[in-house]
């Protein structure tokens, strides 16, 4: 029943991170109304997570489509685009309060990795070109480009802009391009929460001293 309603509530769009693929993967976990909720419930909800992110961002799919083969979006896909999430999550947490990942996630994401390689590809036109494959041609249509993405942000990305939200009702995490490099929410909408949490503590705090004053009189 849980999984029906987490379905018929999914108006919540895809919360794609204009930049990076693993970072839209990792926040597909979200908080609603103070819960924890999961967009990728089955594998339904992942196919139309890969489908709306690639259309937003082609290059995203770049393993693919050097493939002939399509996708299989079954529950050992799903399972393991979880697995990998839970690693990203972990690995990005580390990153951004500056602790040490552990090895067993970045084990994960390594065996990605290792099922990937480029070769030069003679085109139709006969021209050589590089191109991205697989030697998972199931799983790592999807799984490669995420962790390509996640091996890109980390090596390459500069790590003081990659941030969790500020709003500590939220989990969600960002990559901060801004010029300034001082955005510190994930959404305007995430900001406004925490804004309006913050003056309801402050007007219940003052309120609160405002009895304790009036008994001290
Ligand atoms: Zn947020």
């Amino acid at each position: 029943m849980l999984e029906e309603k987490g379905r018929t509530q999914y108006e919540t769009p895809f919360l794609v991170d204009g930049e990076n693929l693993a970072l839209s993967l990792v926040n597909t976990e979200v908080m609603t109304r103070g819960k924890r909720g999961d967009l990728l419930m089955t594998s339904q909800d992942v196919a139309r997570w890969w489908q709306e992110t690639c259309q937003r961002h082609p290059e995203f799919d770049e393993v693919r489509r050097e493939s002939e083969e399509p996708i299989m979006y079954d529950t050992a896909l799903l399972n393991a685009l979880k697995t990998l999430r839970a690693a990203l999550r972990a690995i990005f947490n580390a990153l951004v309060t500056g602790s040490m990942p552990e090895k067993e996630d970045v084990a994960i994401l390594n065996a990605i990795l290792r099922t990937g390689y480029t070769s030069l590809d003679l085109t139709e036109q006969g021209e050589l070109a590089p191109r991205t494959h697989t030697t998972d041609p199931t799983q790592g249509l999807m799984l490669l480009p995420i962790a390509l993405s996640a091996s890109r942000l980390i090596s390459q990305g500069e790590r003081k802009r990659l941030h969790h939200c500020e709003n500590e009702r939220c989990i969600l995490f960002f990559y901060d391009t801004t010029k300034s490099a001082t955005r510190r929410w994930c959404s305007l909408g995430c900001m406004d929460r925490a804004r309006s949490a913050q003056r309801y503590r402050e007007a219940k705090q003052q309120q609160a001293a405002g009895k304790r004053g009036k008994r001290e009189l």
